[in-house]
């Protein structure tokens, strides 16, 4: 046991996939799992983010779940409400139709989708005024933690948001620590050197906000459940953000496991 008062996350990111015969698979065998050997919802919070055209599907398939499973979107348009803005998709839209969470700040999208600070702030801002939870990304490049900027970067992504943050919406917010060199690399961040950044995380947060202790901090890259145990086992690792091992039911339904049951 971490001895950490906050309920872990364990999120599943499908990114661009699977087809939907194949996403359906994948949702009704994590409920068979849960269905056989439940985990108490107050264990551990568990969520995924389809590709946006699924999100109903999967958000109807989890309702006849044992326990709540949110449905969380990859992405949201910088602007808000409804109008002439071909191709995208509003908080607010995404709110009418029961979607509440969102990740915001995916490397990928920062990297491929122009998601620099001042539209993700947008973003955010969008998220939290629509009464979204927003799960907001950051991580530093091989190139950056190489030349030991990591900390800078992550603590500069964090205050980046800072500002459109009211004080009570800092509730609203989860932070997911993503190193990019360990996302989708099949190498993860050492315990202890994942540790060591969620801790930075937290003395950041602590600064910026009274709630700052509170803020449930993920970590993501390559989590899969050979090393779930290890990384639930740090004191500031409340959850993980997973990418490819959520392609399969097993492997995420671990995940949660050693979460559940680590914290
Ligand atoms: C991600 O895409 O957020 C991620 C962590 O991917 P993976 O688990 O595949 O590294």
């Amino acid at each position: 046991m971490s001895g950490s008062t906050i309920t872990p996350w364990v999120v599943g990111n499908w990114k661009m996939n699977p087809i939907k015969a194949d996403a359906l698979q994948l949702v009704e065998n994590f409920k068979h799992l849960l269905q056989t050997n439940p985990i108490d919802e107050n264990k551990c919070h568990l969520g995924i983010a389809p590709i946006s055209i699924a999100l109903p599907m999967v958000q109807a398939n989890f309702s006849s779940a044992n326990r709540a499973i949110y449905t969380v979107a990859q992405d949201v348009s910088k602007v808000a409400g409804t109008g002439a803005y071909t191709g995208e998709l509003s908080a607010e839209l995404l709110v009418d139709s029961q979607i509440h969470y969102v990740l915001i700040g995916h490397s990928e999208r920062r990297e491929f989708f122009a998601d620099d600070a001042a539209a993700l702030k947008k973003k955010i801002g969008n998220a939290l005024n629509a009464g979204m939870t927003v799960i907001y990304c950051v991580g530093e490049s091989l190139e950056q933690r190489e030349a030991c900027q990591a900390e800078t970067v992550v603590l500069q992504q964090i205050c980046d948001i800072a500002s459109v943050v009211e004080s009570e919406q800092w509730e609203k917010i989860v932070i997911a620590y993503e190193p990019i060199w360990a996302i989708g690399t099949g190498k993860t961040a050492s315990p202890e050197d994942a540790q060591a950044m969620h801790a930075k995380i937290r003395e950041g947060l602590t600064q910026i906000t009274a709630k700052g202790a509170n803020i449930a901090i993920l970590y993501g890259g390559s989590v899969k459940p050979e090393n779930a145990v290890e990384l639930a086992a740090c004191p500031d690792i409340n959850g993980a953000l997973v990418g490819g091992a959520s392609l399969n039911a097993e492997s995420f339904y671990q995940i949660a496991q050693a979460f559940a049951n680590t914290k």
